[in-house]
């Protein structure tokens, strides 16, 4: 009798620290839901981003998991978090507001520089047929491709490596973004760029100016579109 109500007891406990935990992963989940509808209400929709892909990836894309633990209450803020290496993920508004200036359609292959966390990577992801991304910083690279990797990103195909020379292999794109700065656009970039395509980036060092280029009959159109501050491209681009 006494070892049968033991275990009643034993089984309630283990039910209701059951549920407790369930509740806790709902909480988290609400929590971030409901930041991430914020964020696209007051950042994004509100300084005039309007193509629905965009809005719609930036709603899903859990912003959260691509930053480190210790800064994963501030994901949704309006402002560039670190993400260790001395890097930093890019504000929602920017990342919002590239993407939509690449005007995709749903049928391209993007080519990112500067994988990072993988947060725009991803974003491209729900929105084109594939993206290519490359990363300098090994430690990055390799976790940027196993976050996207567990989160079921399968269209992201993550390289380590400068991203001064583009990706020969898979050119030509349709879209190239550029995520960190250079004086100048790197010409293996410029050159895997397809006819009609659209390549977005930070130009600059001290005063960087986002500019878009479109290639239209094989020449360049030209557009700036805002300030900005990007950290700097490293590597081959530093030795010209
Ligand atoms: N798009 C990223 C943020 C990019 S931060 C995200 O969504 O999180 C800029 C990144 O560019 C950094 O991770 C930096 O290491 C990388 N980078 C700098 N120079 C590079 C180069 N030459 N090739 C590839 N990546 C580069």
């Amino acid at each position: 009798m006494c070892i049968q109500m033991m275990k009643s007891l034993m089984l309630m406990f283990i039910c209701v620290g059951a549920s407790c935990a369930n509740s806790n992963v709902q909480k988290e989940s609400s929590w971030a839901d409901l930041a991430r509808r914020n964020m696209v209400e007051r950042q994004i929709r509100a300084r005039g981003i309007t193509d629905t892909n965009v809005i719609n990836a930036m709603l899903k894309v859990e912003r959260h998991t691509f930053v480190p633990t210790n800064v994963a209450r501030f994901a949704y803020e309006d402002y560039p978090l670190p993400i260790g290496e001395g890097q930093t993920i890019s504000q929602p508004y920017i990342v919002a507001l590239m993407t939509e200036r690449l005007d995709l359609k749903g049928d391209e292959r993007v080519l990112e520089i500067g994988t990072g966390s993988g947060y725009q990577a991803a974003i491209l992801s729900l929105i084109a047929r594939e993206v290519y991304t490359i990363e300098i910083v090994p430690s990055l690279a390799q976790t940027a491709a196993e976050r996207l990797k567990v989160s079921g990103y399968t269209n992201v195909f993550v390289k380590c490596g400068d991203g001064f020379l583009g990706w020969p292999d898979a050119a030509p794109f349709d879209a190239i973004i550029i995520t960190c700065a250079p004086p100048e656009v790197p010409q293996p970039l410029i050159d895997q760029l397809a006819e009609g395509g659209r390549l977005i980036v930070p130009i600059g060092e001290d005063f960087q100016m986002l500019t878009l280029l479109e290639k239209i009959e094989g020449q360049l159109q030209k557009t700036e579109i805002t300030p900005v501050l990007f950290v700097p491209m490293k590597g081959l681009i530093e030795e010209k």
